[in-house]
């Protein structure tokens, strides 16, 4: 087997068939991760024993004739999603020690069809960054590369699944954190629909924009995974009932393009890429069109920079040395807080509870975060009207089935190169405003540019109406093709 080519679909035909068993697919993959992880550093931890259990499992599953899309199919797990007994850190010091007492609802459902868990992967702390820089463990390399980013947050994951060491990954996404690490790493990643994957069992960052996602190798091994966890769940308050899908039916499919959003940030070779791209849909008999998103471009970075932090400081409230994780004794209360929350968050975390503390504070609040939410809504009208029939006056009172962009303004960048938190920020203006209007969409690669001698993936992000997953993953597919 060519760990580096396989797919689920392969995979599966070949367990099926007995070509191999899932236990020799997952010692291919554990061999595999003994041999990269050292240096790429996408897993902070791997399950060697129970994965192996867990393949004999998938086995006798699959010789019972009981074999389900992935049965016997080596998944890795980013560390803020619970498995019961096992460490989810959340990249942080603050769980370092934390075992979780239940399971995930996407576990659950995951260990109800045998698939195999390969281990943890590194994260950005509480999902906050997007490079991996911020995990307390240090950071993940990007496989293409390795003086550069594979992104963040999901950056272990989406290395991990790039270097070949999981055939496909879980992720969360909550401005960019499967996208943006998937773009950088030359693999496929979906944000879904809000409230279809349920978040029951996510170590939460901002509850209103996280979604658990997928990554795979291609778009066909992200929609496999996506289908095995997506459902209702009553656990989580925000599910939504499985109806939701939209259907794609109807063809040619329309596509609109907010250049106003990216035009003036993109790298030139990046923008020859994506229009590269663009010209093979149009090809394959797409109708592409140019559309105005956003009456400013800029807004929905700066809600985002409110809302996350927001619900970020409410969210690690709950870390205070005494529910959960690191406590660190101290002679009064109040210190036990202090010293506790002081040592066990990181830099950039501390300072997103600093400004959601204060948005959400007497005196701020209506200026910042009540005024983030009412332009939250502006943002949501914005993408309706592109998607509803009948459109607005800005889409020529045409709609639209599909908005692409490019997933980030450039490749992977170097490590220490974003030193500047606005710097950083900057890179998910591309991404962000798919977690406000909580649509789903989907990176693709769409090729490679060149620095200091090395190809690097860039990302093409297709955004859909709530509930459209079939429409990006046809997309995705056309474009995957060529
Ligand atoms: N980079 C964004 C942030 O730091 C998004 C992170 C994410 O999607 N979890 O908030």
């Amino acid at each position: 087997m060519n760990l580096s080519k396989l797919t689920i679909a392969e995979a599966r035909r070949a367990l099926d068939a007995k070509e191999y068993s899932a236990l020799e697919l997952t010692d291919a993959y554990l061999t595999a991760i003994a041999e990269k992880n050292p240096e790429i550093h996408a897993y902070l931890e791997v399950w060697e024993n129970t994965a192996r259990e867990e393949a004999k499992k998938a086995d006798e599953m699959i010789s019972r004739g009981e074999s389900r899309p992935l049965t016997g199919i080596p998944i890795a797990v980013k560390d803020n999603i619970l498995i019961e007994g096992r460490i989810a850190s959340a990249g942080s010091k603050m769980l370092e020690k934390y075992t979780a007492t239940y399971n995930a609802t996407v576990i659950t459902k995951l260990k109800e069809q045998g698939a195999v868990f390969l281990g943890r992967t590194n994260m950005d702390e509480f999902a906050l960054g997007g490079s991996t820089e911020n995990s307390a463990y240090g950071p993940t390399k990007n496989p293409h590369d390795i003086s550069r980013v594979p992104g963040g947050t999901s950056g272990g994951s989406a290395a991990a699944v790039a270097a070949g060491m999981a055939l496909v990954a879980l992720g969360s996404d909550t401005g960019g954190s499967i996208r943006q690490p998937s773009a950088y790493c030359g693999v496929a990643g979906l944000k879904p629909t809000y409230g279809v994957v349920s978040r029951f069992g996510l170590i939460a960052a901002a509850s209103s924009l996280d979604q658990i996602g997928a990554i795979g190798k291609t778009v066909g091994d992200a929609q496999l995974l996506f289908n095995g966890v997506r459902g209702y769940d009553k656990n989580d308050s925000t599910s939504l009932p499985d109806s939701t899908e939209i259907k794609s039916g109807k063809r040619p499919l329309r596509i609109g393009v907010p250049r106003d959003l990216f035009a003036s940030r993109l790298d030139t070779d990046s923008s020859a890429r994506f229009e590269k791209t663009l010209n093979s849909l149009r090809k394959k008999g797409y109708e592409i069109k140019d559309i105005k998103l956003f009456s400013d471009p800029q807004i929905p970075l700066a809600v985002y920079y409110i809302i996350n932090p927001a619900e970020v400081s409410t969210n690690l409230a709950r870390f205070d040395g005494i529910r959960y994780g690191l406590s660190v004794t101290a002679p009064s209360i109040q210190e036990v807080y202090s010293k506790t929350r002081g040592t066990g968050f990181g830099p950039e975390t501390r300072r997103r509870i600093l400004v959601g503390t204060f948005v959400l504070s007497s005196g701020y609040a209506d200026a910042y975060y009540r005024k983030a939410l009412a332009v939250r809504e502006t943002i949501k009208a914005d993408f309706a009207r592109a998607f509803s029939a009948g459109g607005g006056s800005s889409f020529g009172g045409e709609s639209v089935d599909a908005i692409v962009t490019p997933t980030t303004p450039g490749p992977a960048f170097k490590f220490g190169e974003k030193s500047d938190p606005l710097e950083m920020y900057l890179e998910d203006i591309f991404t962000v405003p798919v977690n406000i209007a909580g649509v789903p969409a989907l990176s693709v690669p769409m090729g490679t540019v060149a620095r200091d001698g090395k190809d690097l993936p860039v990302g093409f992000q297709i955004i859909g109406a709530h509930g459209s997953e079939e429409i990006l993953f046809s997309i995705g597919n056309d474009i995957e093709q060529v």
